[in-house]
Parts: C-alpha cells; sequence; structure tokens
C-alpha cells in the first residue's frame, strides 16, 4: 500500500477566475467596486501605531466585532458568531449542525460550495430543483421526515432572485426537528432579512458576510446571528478545531466598517441604482434575467450562446461568470460594478452581440 491510497481525495469547490493581467473589469466574484469606509483607513492608521498589539493572541470571539455587529443588528454579543468570511462560518455550520443524520437539502441551483461542504462532511444531500422560473419552492422543504437540515441564500445565487420572507417563516416553522440556516450574502442589496424571524424560531440561524455590501472581500470577514445557545454550540466546534482564527487587523477594521452605517447605506444604494439603469440596457439589447435582489444580474439572450457571449466578454477582458451545467448554460452572472464599468459592459455588449 502507498501513502496516497490513505490520502482523503475531494473534489474542491472552483472559485472564479482571479486574473493576473490589469485593466480587466472584474465582475466574476460578486465584489463591491467601492472602497471600504474612510473610517477604515482610520483605524488601520491607529493600528499602525500600536504594532505591539501583534505579540499577543487575538480575542478568541474577536469580542469587539462580534459587539459591533450585535449592536448593528439589535442582538446580543452571544448571539454572534464570527468567521473568517462567511464560507469558514458556512463551514462550522454544516459541522456543528448538519452532521446528526438524515438528509441536508438545498436548491439544484444554488452556492456550489454547499455540494463541497456536504461531501468533506459525509452529509448525505438533495439537491432540490428550483422551478421552470428559477424560484425556491416552500412546499419541496415542508414535510421531508427527519432531514439534516435546511440551507439556501436568499437572495439566491446566482440566480439574483429573492424569497418572501413569510415564506422562508413557513420553512422554520415547519421544520422544528433541524436547524434552517439562510445564507444572506447577498441581503443588503434590496432583499429582506430573516433576522426578525430569530426572535420566534429557535431553530433559525442567519449568515451574512463583509465581502460583498461591507465592500472588504479581502479582510474575510463573516458571521452567523442566532440563538445564544445555538451559537454555542458553533463555538463548541469551532474551538476544537482552530481557536484564533479571527486576526486582529481584521477585528479592528471590521469594527470601524460596521460602525460606519452611513457609508454602508450610501453605497449598496449606488450599487442598486447602477442595477437598475445595467437592468434597463439589458433589456434594451433583448436579454432576459429574473428580477435581481443582489450585486449582480443572471442574465441570457434568447439567440445567442452563452459560451460565445462569455468568451468574447473575455476577449474585451471583461470577466463575468458563467457555469457549463444544465439549466443554466445560456446563463452570465454578472457583477454590479460602477457606473463606468457597467457602461463598459453594455458598449462591449452592443459590439459583440452582432456578430455571434
Ligand atoms: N454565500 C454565498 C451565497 C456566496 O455567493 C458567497 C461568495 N462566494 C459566500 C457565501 C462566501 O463569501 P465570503 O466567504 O467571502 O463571506
Amino acid at each position: 500500500m502507498s501513502w496516497e491510497d490513505k490520502v482523503r481525495r475531494v473534489v474542491p469547490y472552483v472559485a472564479g477566475e482571479q486574473p493576473k493581467e490589469r485593466d480587466i473589469i472584474k465582475l466574476n466574484t460578486n465584489e463591491n467596486p467601492y472602497p471600504p469606509s474612510p473610517q477604515v483607513l482610520q483605524a488601520a492608521k491607529e493600528l499602525e501605531t500600536q504594532m505591539d498589539r501583534l505579540r499577543l493572541y487575538p480575542d478568541m470571539n474577536a469580542a469587539p466585532l462580534a459587539e459591533a455587529i450585535a449592536q448593528r443588528y439589535g442582538a446580543s454579543p452571544e448571539q454572534v458568531f464570527v468567521g473568517v468570511g462567511s464560507d469558514d462560518v458556512l463551514a462550522m455550520c454544516f459541522l456543528t449542525f448538519f452532521t446528526g443524520g438524515g438528509k441536508l437539502l438545498f436548491p439544484d441551483i444554488t452556492y456550489s460550495f454547499y455540494p463541497v461542504w456536504a461531501q468533506l462532511f459525509n452529509i448525505p444531500y438533495e439537491e432540490v430543483p428550483l422551478d421552470d422560473q428559477f424560484r425556491i419552492r416552500t412546499e419541496d422543504y415542508l414535510n421531508r421526515g427527519e432531514l439534516a437540515g435546511i440551507i439556501f441564500p436568499n437572495p439566491n445565487a446566482p440566480t439574483s432572485l429573492a424569497k418572501p420572507v413569510a415564506e422562508i417563516e413557513q420553512i422554520a416553522a415547519g421544520n422544528p426537528g433541524c436547524v434552517v440556516i439562510i445564507d444572506e450574502a447577498y441581503v443588503d442589496f434590496a432583499g429582506e432579512s430573516c433576522l426578525p424571524l430569530l426572535a420566534k424560531y429557535d431553530n433559525l440561524l442567519v449568515v451574512q458576510t463583509f465581502s460583498k455590501s461591507r465592500t472588504m472581500a479581502g479582510l474575510r470577514i463573516g458571521y452567523a446571528i442566532g440563538s445564544a445557545k445555538m451559537i454555542g454550540y458553533l463555538k463548541d466546534v469551532k474551538f476544537s478545531f482552530n481557536s484564533y482564527t479571527m486576526n486582529l487587523p481584521s477585528i479592528v477594521l471590521g469594527t470601524a466598517q460596521i460602525r460606519d452605517d452611513a457609508y454602508f447605506l450610501e453605497t449598496c444604494g449606488r450599487i442598486v441604482k447602477t442595477r437598475t439603469w445595467f437592468c434597463g440596457e439589458l433589456s434594451r439589447l433583448g436579454f432576459e434575467y429574473p428580477e435581481p435582489s443582489a450585486n449582480f444580474v443572471f442574465a441570457k439572450h434568447p439567440e445567442k450562446s452563452g459560451e460565445a457571449l462569455f468568451k468574447k466578454l473575455r476577449e474585451k477582458k471583461i470577466i463575468v461568470r458563467r457555469w457549463s451545467r444544465p439549466r443554466i448554460g445560456e446563463y452570465l452572472r454578472i457583477t454590479i460594478g460602477t457606473d463606468e464599468q457597467m457602461r463598459a459592459v453594455v458598449k462591449a455588449l452592443e459590439e459583440i452581440l452582432p456578430g455571434i
């Protein structure tokens, strides 16, 4: 036997391309086109004068950051779990809440990391088909027997479609025997948050991130908000795996970012406005798309190949995301950038469309 026979082999998650070239319009990973709040720069300058603090381990609970998040959302710090991006938070959630037996349910078209974690942690799962308009059907998640759990993003990715909170409430109410996680990575771009439901349903957990609406994908901060009991279980698992995951700069800069609510609301508003304009242009060019609620649009052209469009845009140094998968192969997921970037996309599409 060779050592290789003993290797745990997995098929990893495939992230969007990270181009090396400059002058690229990068609209493939739903990053925010705007810089962090000026308060973050200020906090960075202050940190520069306190480098001695790096000698010490950071707070295991990322306390100042967890407290600022709790304050922002009217929760107690015991209800907040902070991690290295929501990917880290979600992975810990899978390990904590979904390994207790039964099947995990999530949509067939959704965040493609879910099946990867399910496989990593040996969790049996079922990919529940979206309906023909890409909607998550409430009834598919009710009366399903003993489940390991339920998870989906709201708004969903890559469709950008939001599900009304009243429908999500039915799913939480109908599944008291398992944890229901709503991944709200994109909720701040006009979606409706499930956070108010937490007071009523102790099986519900909401996960959010600093990577999209809070303009800090590079810092890696995500968080979960739920009952103190649920967060306690999550911390037990996390502290059994790696205690000090949140580094000091992330804690300090993240705290400054979440405290600047005015900046957050302004940048989100700008993106929503740009999205409205861009959608109008897409319609004018003949594209079809579900009504977007996230910082991206999931669009296809009824007469043009998704693959050809993707390649031609790439030749023009515009990177969007496409999956060659059943049902969605003709679609492009286009992140909303600045007005200038989106004008460049429209111009490129105008040039490309007649020739393919
Ligand atoms: N959930 C969804 C639905 C996402 O699209 C992403 C971004 N890839 C994440 C979670 C993870 O984002 P992050 O780890 O940067 O918080």
